[in-house]
């Protein structure tokens, strides 16, 4: 059984409400979900949160397929992001809101393809996460490298991220851009967040779940064992969520995990 069935008939999770916005330019898009979504234009300070809310499905991907980049689909009209939790906590949230973009834009027969499609689901995380008209009531016109790091905080967006922001919404010039990125770069910006990093997000659905069938007396490996899965597999899914220290490994024997949970 799949596992994301198991739980839809065990719990009672949140419907699903994401527009369908095919055609839509990726900037009123973004609008159009917050709006109905009641979030206003302010920062959305915990991502995840607001997209299982409105019935999207969020896992993580196994670390052993971390070259791949989160991605969505719909199953039986039930939307699903899966991340790559080797990200900064940052990019993962921009990948997630990438992926909504993906859902809310290409769900239709005929998606525009590769290049495009990217570049419109990109524009719609940038625009998702850091409004229009929240950027632009700010002082952040022409500003330096070290203005960025600090503001990047209320988005929990990258460095990058709102400098390409700040181009996009002609905040700053191209020359500006440019030596925002050089800047950035040289100070590690490209690789990740060296200073005001920002603590990923899990799945609050799935620590809920985890709690509740703690409560009842069902381990990890009972779960594992109905959707024919190794508990470590059904953690590599679940945000490294499940409480378990896995021992009497070895031999190289598929043996069935000795669990103990911690704290
Ligand atoms: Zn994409």
């Amino acid at each position: 059984m799949v596992m994301s069935t198991w739980m839809g008939e065990r719990f009672a999770l949140p419907t699903p409400e994401l527009p369908t916005l095919s055609g839509y330019d990726p900037e009123t898009a973004a609008r159009v979900v917050r709006e109905k979504w009641g979030l206003g234009t302010a920062p959305i300070p915990n991502l995840l949160d607001v997209l299982e809310a409105h019935g999207v499905r969020v896992f993580s991907l196994a670390m052993d397929v971390v070259e791949i980049d989160a991605f969505s689909f719909f199953r039986h009209k039930t939307p699903f992001i899966l991340m790559n939790t080797s990200k900064s906590g940052e990019r993962q949230r921009f990948d997630a809101a990438h992926e909504l973009g993906h859902l809310v834009l290409h769900a239709e027969e005929n998606p525009p393809s590769g290049r495009e499609a990217e570049a419109q689901a990109h524009r719609f995380a940038a625009a998702f996460l850091m409004p229009r008209e929240d950027v632009m009531s700010l002082p952040l016109w022409n500003v330096g490298a070290q203005t960025v790091i600090t503001a990047k905080k209320r988005w929990r967006v990258a460095a990058m991220a709102l400098a390409h922001r700040l181009r996009e919404l002609e905040m700053v010039t191209e020359w500006g851009y440019r030596d925002l990125c050089i800047q950035l770069s040289r100070s590690g910006y490209r690789r990740g967040e060296p200073q005001n990093a920002t603590v990923p997000e899990t799945s609050q659905v799935l620590r809920k779940i985890l709690s509740a069938l703690r409560a009842d007396g069902i381990s990890p490996a009972d779960v594992a064992n109905e959707v024919h899965l190794e508990v470590k597999e059904l953690n590599a899914h679940m945000f490294g969520l499940v409480p378990l220290v896995v021992e009497g490994e070895g031999g190289g024997q598929k043996s069935r995990a000795t669990l103990r949970l911690v704290n």
